[in-house]
């Protein structure tokens, strides 16, 4: 055998990687960021690759951000004519994706994965439908992308927040007017009062499917809350963000 026409394993094994990686990974730019306050950006993604993309609201992305590093993040809204997605980042107060968002300027290049399946409501929606996402700062894009498919304000929120001040106009720059914020307390002080206003979210509104994202252990109480009130499993999704001390969670 002539071992000239074969690569040698580990060059094999690199050239099947950036194969696939070229298969899943499209290469973008950044158009533009738009900083609300200190704790949340907005940046718009830009580039042919990202054109002709199929995205459902829910969807996520991955970004690279070197070697195998990636965060995930939800695009709130997808133009695959025009290719372009923003997300809605959460500068919290450090990991790899936060200290990347922090330092993004427009004409930076960056390489994403997807979109791909993440958060998903039955299909086909019914504009009238209500649903309500319960969540925390790292949600507010994914209730944003919900929102933009059915008439407002048919997404209601629900969503435990480190500072309100720097939620709050995230809220109102995203026109989200069924959203509450719950500003958190130690020993997870303030979950009691987000069940009780779930619960009566749900007697209010009996026809709404409901969407838990954001942090882990939040997502848990509320999991049990939803069960409690039987609401059937066709209508719940849950999804955990993150997790106090485990990193890239997903
Ligand atoms: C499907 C999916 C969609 C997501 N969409 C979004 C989105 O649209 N916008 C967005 O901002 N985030 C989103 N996230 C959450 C984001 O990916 C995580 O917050 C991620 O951990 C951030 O990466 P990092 O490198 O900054 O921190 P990591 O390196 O992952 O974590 C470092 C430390 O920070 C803690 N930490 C991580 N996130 C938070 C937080 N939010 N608040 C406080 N502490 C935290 C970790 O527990 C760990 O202790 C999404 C996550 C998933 C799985």
């Amino acid at each position: 055998m002539n071992d000239l026409a074969i690569p040698p394993l580990k060059k094999r094994a690199g050239l099947l990687e950036s194969a696939l990686l070229k298969m899943f990974t499209r290469r973008a730019r950044v158009l533009d960021i738009e900083d609300i306050g200190d704790a949340f950006r907005i940046v718009t993604l830009g580039g042919e690759a990202l054109r002709d993309a199929g995205w459902t609201p829910g969807d996520k992305i991955q970004v690279q951000l070197g070697g195998w590093t990636r965060r995930t993040y939800t695009p709130m809204g997808w133009d695959a004519v025009g290719g372009r997605t923003r997300i809605l980042v959460y500068l919290h107060a450090g990991g790899p994706g936060a200290r990347w968002a922090g330092a993004l300027r427009p004409g930076d290049d960056c390489v994403v994965f997807g979109p791909r399946r993440s958060v998903r409501l039955l299909q086909p929606v019914r504009p009238q439908s209500t649903v309500i996402v319960v969540g925390d700062e790292t949600s507010l894009g994914l209730a944003a992308a919900l929102a933009d498919q059915m008439a407002a304000p048919a997404v209601l929120g629900l969503f435990e927040v480190w500072r309100a001040a720097d939620a709050a106009p995230v809220i109102e720059r995203l026109q989200m007017q069924g959203a509450a914020l719950c500003p958190r307390l130690e020993n997870d002080g303030h979950v009691a009062g987000m069940e009780a206003r779930l619960a009566d979210l749900l007697r209010a509104h009996p026809e709404a499917d409901v969407v838990l994202t954001g942090r882990a252990g939040a997502i848990q109480r509320m999991g049990k809350l939803l069960k409690r009130e039987n609401l059937a499993a066709g209508r719940r999704q849950s999804k955990a963000y993150w997790a106090p001390g485990k990193t890239g969670l997903d």
